[in-house]
């Protein structure tokens, strides 16, 4: 079985500095099989059974975000050594997640807001294609359903981003109002 050493040591390789909060202290190695680490620092702990033969380490799970909440996102989500080096991709898929979860969060600005709208409308042309070659290109998503049912999941699709963005226009608006009640 491996040492604690040795685990650290791998993750020390690859992330030299913790990839939620960029501290250079180091990992808390824990578990029966040794395959957590845990930054000293933020308390972020990522799983890795890569790290039970302590060989090669591939992809980890984040198993707890930082003690301040950063990553809650990703929370026992595994994801390649590769995204965790990658702090913008990281951001991304916070932000992504983030949006999946809820329709816009009340810290967002206008500007944000517009843009959920217009990719919302994008959505919508790209669910709503009906008999476009565009549309024949993406067959595969739907290839083991019926046309009517496939005709039937674009429209739910289409209306799911149409519902997204009259939510969003009516928050636009509250705020517009409680602007104007302000001033
Ligand atoms: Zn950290």
């Amino acid at each position: 079985m491996v040492n604690i050493e040795e685990v650290e040591a791998l993750m020390l390789k690859h992330f030299p500095q913790c990839p939620l909060c960029g501290a250079d202290k180091g990992y808390e190695v824990s578990g029966w099989a040794k395959s957590y680490v845990q930054c000293r620092l933020c308390g972020a702990k990522w799983e890795s059974t890569d790290f039970i033969s302590c060989k090669e380490l591939k992809e980890l799970q984040l198993w707890d975000p930082s003690s301040d909440g950063k990553g809650t996102q990703l929370t026992r989500k595994k994801y390649s050594v590769k995204f965790w080096q990658d702090p913008e991709a990281i951001k991304n898929a916070v932000t992504r997640t983030a949006e999946s979860k809820f329709i816009f969060h009340s810290e967002m600005t206008d500007q944000q807001l517009e843009t959920l709208i217009t990719r919302s409308l994008e959505e919508i042309t790209h669910w709503d294609y009906g008999s476009t070659i565009e549309g024949k290109g993406l067959g595969f998503l739907i290839s083991n359903t019926s046309s009517a049912e496939a005709a039937m999941i674009r429209l739910l699709r289409a209306i799911f981003e149409q519902n997204k963005i009259t939510i969003i226009q009516n928050e636009l608006l509250r705020r517009a109002l409680l602007e104007v009640k302000t001033h």
